[in-house]
């Protein structure tokens, strides 16, 4: 039932942010109160009984959900975000996209080794963003503790990245 309801919400956008490209947004479920603590309480659910020290959330929208799924589950919130926002000594992973790079950062302090982190974003594409920040988070010492997303786009090969952890992934709606 949420599945539907999170569908009914998203809208395409043609040729965002580039031309051929359709663009999933999300913001419409933003003005759903009601829709936004579903998707919490849905994520909090699947991970009652994981091992989760920390929640962390991918710049931008998932920042959204990742700091009240944080606060749902009762354990910090670990910001993830593009190279050059955080303002305290970063550790870096540069990850490939279809035409050049990207690089996002976390702080070094942001958790300690062996802490369970659940990587979370809005989206699931082709994998690379959350491939890249669970490179960074394992290179920093953390184990990772799952991933969820709202969404994820069932004709890209996101799954396929990160298929060895298929059993700790959650999405919403596919
Ligand atoms: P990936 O690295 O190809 O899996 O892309 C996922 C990342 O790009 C996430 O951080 C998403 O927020 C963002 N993203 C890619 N496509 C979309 C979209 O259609 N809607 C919203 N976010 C998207």
């Amino acid at each position: 039932m949420i599945e539907q309801q999170i569908k009914s919400a998203i809208r395409d956008i043609p040729d965002f942010p580039k031309p051929g490209i359709t663009f999933k947004d999300i913001t419409p479920i933003l003005k759903d109160p009601i829709l936004c603590e579903s998707i919490v309480n849905a994520f909090a659910a699947h991970f009652q009984n994981a091992k989760i020290d920390a929640v962390a959330g991918i710049e931008s929208r998932g920042f959204l959900f990742g700091l009240q799924l944080a606060g749902k589950l009762g354990v910090p919130f670990v910001p993830i975000r593009k190279a050059g926002k955080l303002p305290y000594t970063v550790k870096q992973m540069e990850y490939d996209l279809e035409y050049g790079s990207a690089k996002i950062e976390v702080h070094t302090d942001a958790f300690k080794p062996g802490q369970h982190i659940l990587i979370h974003d809005d989206l699931l594409a082709t994998g690379g963003t959350v491939t890249a920040a669970a490179k960074l988070v394992t290179e920093m010492g953390g184990m990772i503790a799952g991933f969820s997303f709202i969404v994820a786009l069932g004709f890209l090969d996101g799954r396929k990245k990160i298929a060895p952890l298929a059993d700790k992934v959650v999405v919403l709606a596919e």
